[in-house]
């Protein structure tokens, strides 16, 4: 069961929800704050044997928004009983929720200072204060690449600090590597911070899953499973969230099928609205990995930017996408790498199709139901 109350609850309604369920036996309460950008909301999870919990005593508090029983599915990251607002969070500085897009652009990996630092200041030059940048890359072939581990770490913060970027999405697959990127950021002097990234290949690594999890510092981006369902990989986030840590963000990056070809995966950003209707996770789109090469139709405009126009207008708030200063040098996935030259008009058509997707949510779908929740949404 979800006693969520009114934005802002002062202690006082805290403590009445907690005092009435303490008569509750077999119950035990967890108290949840999603910290947003305007408001901070309160949600008191009730724990145990709740069937017989009736919900009208947690209603008729003052300052108790909605109380809803939760099915066994999807209990923390869960849509439950019509739950209006996404379980967004705010981190260093940036929001992540679904009332505004962040673009992620930057390395699949870290290769050298240079192509670090030129990323650094394209996105700067662009006003993006968010980027990718992989230390740690998990590799099919294990004679390629795989990254320059904890060592480029010092140089990345260090860049980001002089750049002013705040979070950076880095893939971790030990859980050392949380500890050095903890240590290293220390060194930097906290000059920057860094989300988690569960990449597609450890989607179903339970025991890392719940030591991002466990830990609070950081929050999560979650990759879905290339070749699971989207139940199983939404089971996945639950891990994480139901070890404490509720700050995820849900990516979409393709499915593995050759029925994608010539593209690297089959898109499935249609999943985009599926996963904000069962969950109230931001939702993320990464299109370089699910079409995996740069050209572009007679339009001009590449494949990857296609694939995103479809995520954004599809209700997606965060972008990751891959960039290189010479992607034909790029140690890993060089060809779907755009050009730095390319980030200005990438930020300029996400604008353009986050400014569609707004519109049409504040027309509606035509149905009453469908008003309503874009009035309630904006
Ligand atoms: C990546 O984003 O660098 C990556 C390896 O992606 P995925 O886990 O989706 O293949
Ligand atoms: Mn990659």
């Amino acid at each position: 069961m979800i006693v969520m109350l009114e934005p802002d609850s002062p202690e006082s309604v805290v403590n009445a929800v907690l005092q009435l369920a303490s008569q509750y036996e077999g119950v035990t309460p967890r108290a949840h704050v999603v910290q947003g950008a305007e408001s901070t909301i309160t949600e008191l999870y009730l724990l145990g044997s709740t069937a017989q919990v009736p919900l009208e005593p947690f209603q008729q508090l003052p300052g108790v928004r909605q109380v809803v029983r939760v099915s066994q599915k999807y209990r923390i990251i869960g849509r439950h009983g019509g739950q209006r607002t996404t379980a967004g969070f705010e981190y260093n500085g940036v929001t992540f929720d679904d009332r505004s897009v962040n673009l992620f652009a930057g390395l699949c990996a870290v290769d050298s200072p240079e192509s670090v630092d030129a990323m650094m200041a394209a996105l700067a030059g662009c006003g993006i204060t968010t980027t990718r940048m992989g230390a740690y890359k998990p590799r099919t072939n294990p004679y390629e690449f795989q990254g320059l581990g904890a060592k480029c770490l010092p140089y990345v913060f260090e860049s980001a600090g002089k750049h002013g970027i705040k979070v950076i999405a880095m893939e971790v697959t030990h859980p050392r590597h949380i500890d050095e990127i903890n240590d290293a950021l220390k060194k930097a002097g906290n000059s920057t911070g860094v989300m988690l990234q569960v990449g597609t290949r450890n989607a179903q690594n339970f025991e890392l899953l719940k030591v991002i999890g466990q830990q609070r510092t950081f929050p999560v981006l979650f990759k879905r499973g290339m070749g699971i369902t989207l139940e199983e990989s939404l089971n996945a986030c639950e891990y994480v969230a139901s070890e404490g840590n509720p700050k995820i963000v849900f990516c979409l990056r393709g499915v593995k099928t050759h029925l994608g070809d010539p593209h690297r995966n089959m898109v499935d950003f249609a999943h985009v609205p599926v996963v904000r209707r069962l969950t109230r996770m931001p939702v993320c789109v990464d299109p370089s990995h699910a079409i995996g090469r740069a050209e572009a139709p007679p339009d001009g405009l590449p494949d990857i930017f296609h694939a995103i126009g479809q995520g954004l207008i599809a209700g997606a708030s965060m972008v990751l996408v891959d960039f290189h200063p010479t992607p034909e040098k790029a140690l890993c996935d060089g060809p779907q790498a755009l050009r730095l030259e390319q980030l200005g008009a990438l930020q300029r058509y996400t604008n353009i199709v986050r400014a569609a997707y707004t519109e049409a949510v504040r027309n509606g779908d035509g149905t009453q139901a469908g008003a309503k929740a874009a009035a309630v949404s904006r």
